[in-house]
């Protein structure tokens, strides 16, 4: 809720309302009858009889007013002509040189000028004018002298007319500087609004807190960040916040704040929630200076943000890094190896035989590290594939059959039958990325030939409800139910003896399947250990089904 100063009008409208409206009108008149019957020998029986038909209708109008008849109250203009009458009557009439009674009419120039201005005052004052006129006429005592009549108006007049200017214009000014002070305060608040729409427009965490800790501003996303919902308003941020350090040490903000001289800024420290979860963050601790010269803190602005996914994303590159380098390392260092030792051999005889074995086996190691460099590449095409792939129509008829160009001759070389066949629910052709659908088929199908000793594979097409289906079915050593589970994982090979008889760098089906999240492919795999496998890979028409980004 907002204060702001009353307004003129609005404490005038307050003083002037109906209750306190007939308090004046009675209060006056019953004031005005007591000094009646005080003073009764004063006045003649003529003023007295006057004096009280005055207070009688000036009672009678404060119940007009009360009762709001005729609507009074909304039409100023009626009410205050009445009163001008009523009082100017009174005074030109009955009332004794320099009434008391004439400061009412301070009061009535005061309302006058409120609803009317200027305009209002001159015209109260023209009328009290003629009043002291008339009043002087009847008072002026037999054979003044002209001079002292014109004095005594004047006097009376001018006073008038000072006081209620006076009091008008001092009203104005006044109430001009509330306005002023009003348009500030709104200034202000519109500024404050601003910036709390600002900081709620953040998405990192915002905290404002004093030099103790507790808590003065925050923002949406410091609630959202420490998962509440209650106000953390006057808490301290401590209370509010469990940070703790990589030692796991509990770490008070403030204090390690005020140890900084400057701004403190950390991705080392976890928040802890109550349930004992924790998110590394990203924290950012700078005292709030009054001025350059003013080196008192007046407290602190904390932000924060959740980098749980970058540390994590940075903590698996650093593992992919060191697995890679690793994987790299034995064949560079049996390539190595071999090459040295056939240099050896040259150097010391020429036994063709021990060189043409080095050569082989290095050779062997120069095709994995090939190999292994293609995979690494593919996948970090994958990686990026999501800027840039491209979606076009894809015939699957075409891809089956430049597969079967492409691996019959290696499936035969190997002993194998290679047979492809395509379905009657085919469709002519969907939407998807070409290069992706044969990437993925080639890896399941170069698996399929390398895991098979003998037998057959086969790749057949056929359509799916939202798409085509393609399956690579072989009857080679097939997977155990366990090894079924990790096949997909980076750098997995099984520890069967049978695949370690051939090379491979356990990237094939990652790759693979990150190649499938691209197309918004889904695999199934079914297999059963010496029996043989099945690869099914449902790839959808993403012409009627669009991946969405997550
Ligand atoms: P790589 O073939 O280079 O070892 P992949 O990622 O392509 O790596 O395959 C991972 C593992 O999955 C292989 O090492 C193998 O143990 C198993 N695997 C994949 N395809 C087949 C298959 N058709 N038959 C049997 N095992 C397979």
């Amino acid at each position: 809720m907002r204060h702001n100063p009353l307004l003129l009008s609005d404490r005038v409208k307050k003083v002037l309302n109906r209750d306190s409206t007939i308090v004046y009108h009675f209060g006056l008149t019953a004031i005005l009858f007591f000094e009646m019957l005080l003073d009764h020998d004063y006045y003649s029986k003529r003023d007295l009889l006057g004096i009280f038909l005055s207070g009688i209708i000036f009672s009678l109008l404060g119940l007009v007013r009360y009762f709001n008849l005729w609507s009074v109250n909304d039409k100023p203009l009626l009410y205050l002509s009445a009163y001008h009458i009523v009082f100017g009557l009174g005074f030109a009439l009955f009332a004794p040189a320099y009434s008391p009674y004439l400061i009412v009419w301070l009061v009535l120039i005061f309302v006058t000028n409120f609803y009317y201005g200027y305009r209002g005052t001159t015209l109260s004052l023209s009328v009290l004018f003629i009043v002291f006129l008339n009043q002087s006429f009847r008072l002026l005592p037999a054979g003044s002298s002209i001079k002292e009549f014109m004095l005594y108006i004047l006097v009376q007049f001018f006073l008038f007319s000072i006081v209620s200017f006076f009091l008008s214009e001092t009203e104005k000014v006044s109430d001009q500087d509330r306005k002023l002070f009003v348009t500030s305060i709104d200034k202000a608040q519109l500024e404050r609004q601003r910036l709390i729409s600002l900081i709620n427009s953040m998405g990192d965490g915002v905290i404002s807190t004093d030099d103790k800790g507790v808590i003065k501003l925050y923002n949406a996303a410091a609630l959202n960040i420490l998962d509440t919902n209650t106000t953390l308003q006057e808490k301290n941020i401590n209370d509010v916040m469990t940070i703790i350090d990589q030692s796991a040490k509990v770490v008070n903000l403030i204090t390690e704040a005020a140890k900084e001289n400057s701004v403190l800024t950390s991705t080392d420290h976890l928040l802890v929630y109550p349930d004992g979860e924790k998110i590394n963050l990203y924290l950012n601790i700078s005292p709030i200076k009054l001025s350059f010269r003013q080196n008192t803190e007046r407290g602190y602005i904390v932000s924060f943000r959740d980098i749980t996914r970058e540390k994590s994303l940075e903590e698996e590159r650093n593992e992919f890094i060191s697995v890679v380098s690793h994987e790299l390392r034995t064949p560079i260092a049996i390539t190595e190896a071999n090459i040295s030792n056939a240099q050896f051999i040259v150097e010391k005889g020429n036994d063709l035989g021990a060189v043409k074995t080095a050569l082989e086996a290095s050779h062997k190691q120069a095709l994995f590290l090939a190999n292994m460099i293609n995979d690494l590449s593919t996948l970090s095409r994958a990686e990026r594939g999501k800027l840039d792939m491209k979606t076009e129509q894809i015939d699957p008829r075409e891809i089956i059959s430049s597969l079967n160009d492409d691996y019959k001759k290696d499936a035969e070389t190997k002993g194998l039958t290679f047979s492809t066949a395509i379905e009657d629910g085919t469709p002519e052709t969907i939407s998807s990325n070409r290069l992706y659908v044969r990437e993925i088929l080639q890896n399941f199908i170069t698996n399929s030939i390398k895991y098979t000793k003998e037998g057959s594979v086969t790749v057949t097409v056929n359509g799916d409800e939202n798409g085509i289906v393609f399956i690579v079915k072989d009857t080679g050593i097939g997977i155990s139910k366990s090894d079924q589970k990790r096949v997909f994982d980076k750098f997995f090979r099984s520890e069967d003896f049978r695949t370690r008889e051939s090379s491979g760098t356990g990237l094939g089906l990652y790759v693979t399947k990150k190649l499938m999240k691209l197309i918004g492919a889904e695999i199934e795999l079914k297999s059963k250990l010496n029996e043989g496998s099945s690869f099914i890979v449902h790839i959808p028409d993403l012409r009627e089904n669009p991946i969405v980004e997550q």
